[in-house]
């Protein structure tokens, strides 16, 4: 815990100390391991709603830690944005990734496939580069990418977050708005930023207990608001069938959940789809 001092300067308690300890020895492994190939990509199926048809699949890292654990994203991916670690990051992402989707691509499954960009990177101006680099030398149509950010990094500076937003829609990459409906954007906002697809946090949709409830009012409110801003929606953290029926009665265009499938190895993906019963 940090504790202030007199004149509100902070004091390092030994908890505080042990923190910045731990976040510095991280800083130092992730140096390490951007160089040596530690990281890997697990993809989540997004479903199409009208046809049950899987339109593509979000890249989520995972990070193949030395001491032989697999460490999640949220126990790094801060870390990487303090220490200046996430650009590099993003480029070994959008590398892998698109590297990836091309190649399913040319195997005859033509899969889009979302990257998460965070607000760290939107704000060192790099993005729009660093997409193209990664499209030119993997050769992946601009039209499979999508580029992810959350509602709170393009409050953080709508106007810079929509000049990058139209560059990349120009290239033919579509941008979606990630954990939308916690970060209290205004319609105002919403209507300038070009964006295509808005994914609606997995929060709301955990309340959504019944077609009636608030969150469901909630859920059905995003869902025009998107419309009437010419964008579709995407419901994220669907974990049971009552969920997935609300969001398809709802009018959402996606979804995407553990009772659709987990994030999995690109290796399991292709036998998941195989195994998939033509609905
Ligand atoms: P996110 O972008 O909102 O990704 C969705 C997270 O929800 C993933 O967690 C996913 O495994 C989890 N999830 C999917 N379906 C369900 C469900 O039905 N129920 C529940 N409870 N959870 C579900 P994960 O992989 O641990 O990633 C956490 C966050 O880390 C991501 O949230 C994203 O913000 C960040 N992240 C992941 N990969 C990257 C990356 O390559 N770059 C950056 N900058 N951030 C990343
Ligand atoms: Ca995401
Ligand atoms: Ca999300
Ligand atoms: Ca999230």
């Amino acid at each position: 815990a940090k504790a202030a001092g007199r004149n509100g300067i902070r004091v390092f308690t030994p908890d505080l100390r042990q923190a910045v300890q731990r976040k510095v020895r991280v800083a130092a492994e992730l140096r390490e391991a951007l160089g040596t190939d530690q990281f890997v990509l697990h993809y989540q199926p997004i479903v199409h709603l009208p046809t049950g048809e899987v339109e593509g699949v979000e890249a989520l890292i995972r990070w193949q830690h030395p001491d032989g654990g697999m460490v999640p994203p949220g126990d790094f991916i801060p870390v990487a944005e303090q220490y200046d670690l996430i650009d590099p990051l993003t480029r070994w992402v959008l590398g892998a990734a698109t590297r990836q989707a091309a190649e399913w691509n040319r195997a005859g499954v033509p899969l889009v496939v979302g990257v998460n960009v965070s607000a760290t990177t939107l704000a060192s101006g790099t993005l729009v580069d660093d997409v193209a680099e990664a499209l030119a030398s993997s050769g992946l149509p601009p039209e499979r990418l999508i580029v992810e950010l959350t509602e709170t990094s393009v409050a953080e500076d709508p106007e810079r977050a929509a000049a990058q937003f139209a560059a990349l829609r120009i290239s033919g990459v579509e941008v979606s708005i990630d954990d939308f409906g916690t970060g209290f954007s205004s319609l105002g906002q919403l209507v300038n930023i070009p964006a295509g697809v808005l994914k609606i946090d997995r929060s709301l949709v955990a309340g959504a207990l019944g077609r009636r409830s608030q969150s469901a009012a909630a859920i059905a409110a995003v869902v025009g608001l998107g419309q009437a801003c010419g964008m579709r929606s995407l419901v994220e953290g669907v974990e049971t069938a009552e969920q997935l029926a609300l969001a398809t009665e709802l009018g959402c265009t996606f979804a995407q959940g553990y009772h659709i499938a987990r994030p999995m190895p690109a290796d399991e993906l292709m036998g998941w789809l195989s195994a998939r019963p033509v609905t």
